[in-house]
């Protein structure tokens, strides 16, 4: 029988070859590659579709929460808060501003950011909090930018796997002061490479990104303050204004696939995935959690089924981070979702005989 991946982008591309093809022979025809018309356009459509008034195209979505950062004036002696079970690319960009990330645990039932947590990551020194959207479900927001408003925190939004969810009527990244969206190529929107986007509803933060990005310019030529390069091609535009297109209908797909996991999951002996009330789940991994998730997984890969593990350690018990929590034990729920969690195979071209394959395999595993 034939292999079923966690994720099939010729399938997609398969279905979209001829507008992906004319749009990039439009770019290569017309000699413009770097800020120009694509990459204009790209940034009016997603600042629409998120539903805020700026959006900057950057390099991908570390620098995109990076220059977030920046922009909001946080870095040297600051301090951000964010989750301990996240990727490892949160922890880079908070770092790469020169700040220091600070840990909390997460909910173990969402994955995200406890908010009944943050108040003890509280020192003097900080001065963000970036709830991570991880797996496609929004963070609990009301809490956290209460929590925010309370301390004049900025909150920057780690949207990098969940475009298009939504928090009671509101997609992600309209939510905090900025958010920050990666389009790597596995994400629910993804390009031929690596890119990103920062959007907010704030045009002071939005001018300080565009700067940014470019060499501190505001002018041609004429470095205002410091910055860095990190564009977004216009190749990369164009593919995802096409895309964009057709991330709605993805995404629609993506959630009747999970409706259907759960409905032939139902019975065995693992957690499914959740989403509260007034939450969109838009389900950039389907992740189950089971104690015996390294047995799962093994018999899996025997029946040719592929899965993932997001992520197998815990930010503080990873080599590079570990100065950032007191050991095992720092951030239970994280460490313990490292041990348990297992993504499923899910994309928006996958079968429903594909699904049924995944589901029956691990309904025998567990029936066994
Ligand atoms: C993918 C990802 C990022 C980083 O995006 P890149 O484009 O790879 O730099 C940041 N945060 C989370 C949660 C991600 O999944």
């Amino acid at each position: 029988m034939s292999e079923i991946h966690s994720i099939d982008l010729r399938a997609q591309y398969a279905r979209i070859k001829p507008e992906i093809e004319a749009a990039i022979d439009r770019v290569i025809s017309g000699g413009i590659f770097i800020m120009g018309q694509e990459g204009e356009a790209f940034e009016k459509e997603f600042a629409q579709f998120i539903g805020v008034s700026c959006a900057v195209g950057v390099a991908s979505g570390t620098d995109a929460l990076t220059l977030a950062l920046k922009a909001a004036n946080i870095g040297q002696g600051d301090e951000v808060i964010t989750s301990a079970h996240t990727s490892g690319a949160t922890i880079t960009a908070i770092l790469q501003s020169g700040a220091l990330p600070v840990l909390v645990d997460i909910d173990p039932q969402t994955f995200t950011l406890d908010p009944t947590r943050i108040k003890s990551a509280l020192t003097g020194r900080s001065r963000a909090v970036i709830p991570v959207h991880l797996y496609g479900l929004p963070a609990d927001m009301v809490p956290i930018q209460e929590f925010a408003s309370s301390y004049g925190f900025a909150v920057i939004e780690d949207c990098a796997q969940a475009h298009g969810a939504e928090y009671h009527g509101k997609k992600v990244g309209s939510l905090g002061s900025i958010g920050a969206f990666s389009f790597y190529p596995t994400k629910n929107l993804g390009a031929f490479g690596d890119a990103g986007m920062v959007v907010t509803d704030d045009p002071e933060l939005a001018g300080r990104v565009l700067s940014l990005r470019q060499y501190g310019w505001k002018a041609r030529n004429i470095s205002e303050e410091i910055g860095i390069n990190s564009r977004l091609d216009e190749i990369q535009a164009a593919v995802l204004r096409i895309k964009l297109g057709y991330l709605n209908r993805w995404n629609i797909r993506r959630i009747e696939l999970a409706a259907r996991y759960s409905e032939l999951l139902t019975g065995l002996d693992l957690t499914m995935p959740v989403a509260p009330q007034g939450y969109q789940h838009v389900f950039h991994q389907y992740v189950i959690r089971t104690a015996e998730r390294d047995q799962l997984k093994q018999y899996l890969a025997d029946k040719g089924i592929q899965t993932q593990i997001h992520y197998p350690l815990p930010i503080h018990m990873q080599p590079a981070f570990s100065k950032f929590g007191r050991g095992e034990g720092s951030f239970p729920e994280s460490e313990r979702a490292c041990k348990e969690v297992l993504s499923l195979p899910l994309y928006p071209e996958m079968s429903d005989d594909m699904l049924e394959r995944v589901s029956d395999a691990i309904k025998t595993w567990f029936i066994r």
